[in-house]
């Protein structure tokens, strides 16, 4: 059970509710963030116990601590607005951009062709998590810097990947903060994110459950940011010709028990530059909010990923043929 306490809420409230539950020997965890939330763990007690309490905004049930993401709990989808583009409930977000920033005169070049071909929102690594220590590790604080000003000279919508609690400050800038797959799990850089408000954009761990993803999700949601969008970017499987599976079942999945948007990335999913096409028109046939696409003005020549990321033409044609496959309206009446 949550009890999802007011913003606001006093003191003096607060410390009644923790001695309550203390004097009557039920075991709780206080979460704090943009709210503070108490999770009490013991499944069998009544809510109307706390009854009217002051200081406690809404209660909810326990559903296997997968709660404030759920379906059941908020029945509407949730549409997160970044600077006027919309995504969920039938809005569709592009993404795109390169897969690390490398310089001032190439990220302009992608994103200027981005707006061109009708993106929303322009991409950049700043901070790289790389398999291999040698390889690129990206320009950090000046690849930031100068995706900032990049996106404030094309009034473009920026995201990029932070990878440490500590870089929170210097993201603060930027209108989303993604969470790559290899720190899905990182629960403590989950906890301070949801202390911000600014949406963040979660991708799948490479070997994650749909619950797993779900529950690092709610670290978010509970500290009060609830502007989470989930980005599937393929698992890893015993298949050897593509870096990863794409795992386009979840999609359908999620959108049935989750009111959060769900964006797919094809670029990690399938990692072969041909393919990319393939899978964007599959995510947007099966009902993805969104795609973030990785795509370069020389993709040959690429500091990192340079297998997987398309051209600008290609990227222009890919939202192209996306907007007739949207226009079909395949879901509708
Ligand atoms: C990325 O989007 O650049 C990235 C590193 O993705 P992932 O975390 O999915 O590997
Ligand atoms: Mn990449």
């Amino acid at each position: 059970m949550i009890l999802v306490l007011e913003k606001n809420i006093k003191d003096n409230h607060l410390d009644d509710l923790i001695n309550i539950l203390s004097e009557e020997g039920i075991s709780y965890n206080l979460i704090g963030g943009l709210r503070k939330s108490i999770y009490v763990e013991d499944t069998n007690l009544d809510p109307s116990f706390l009854g009217d309490y002051p200081g406690i905004e809404k209660i909810y049930g326990d559903n296997d601590h997968f709660l404030l993401s759920s379906r059941d709990l908020k029945k509407e989808d949730t549409i997160i607005d970044i600077r006027g583009r919309k995504i969920g409930g039938g809005n569709f977000l592009n993404i795109g951009g390169p897969c690390s920033v490398e310089s001032r005169e190439s990220l302009l070049e992608i994103g200027k062709s981005i707006k061109e071909s009708g993106g929303d929102i322009l991409r950049g690594g700043t901070y790289k998590l790389r398999t291999s220590p040698y390889s690129f590790q990206g320009l950090k604080d000046e690849g930031l810097k100068i995706l900032l000003e990049v996106g404030k000279e094309l009034d473009i919508p920026l995201v990029s990947e932070i990878v440490d609690p500590r870089q929170i400050e210097e993201f603060m800038d930027l209108d989303l903060i993604q969470v790559g797959a290899r720190n899905m799990k990182n629960y403590e850089l989950l906890k301070e994110l949801g202390k911000v408000d600014i949406p963040i954009i979660l991708k799948r761990g490479m070997d994650s459950t749909i619950d797993e993803f779900l529950k690092s999700a709610e670290y978010i949601l509970v500290g009060g940011n609830e502007k989470v969008i989930l980005c599937e970017r393929g698992i890893r499987t015993f298949e050897q010709r593509t870096r990863n599976t794409l795992d386009l079942s979840v999609v359908p999945i999620l959108k049935d028990i989750t009111h959060l948007p769900v964006i797919v990335d094809p670029s990690h999913g399938v990692g072969i530059r041909k393919y990319v096409k393939n899978l964007s028109y599959g995510a947007s046939i099966v009902g993805a909010d969104g795609l973030m696409i990785e795509c370069h003005n020389d993709p040959d020549r690429a500091l990192s990923d340079s297998m997987q990321q398309v051209s600008l033409e290609e990227y222009g044609k890919i939202l192209r043929n996306v907007r007739k496959i949207l226009d079909l309206n395949i879901y509708g009446d």
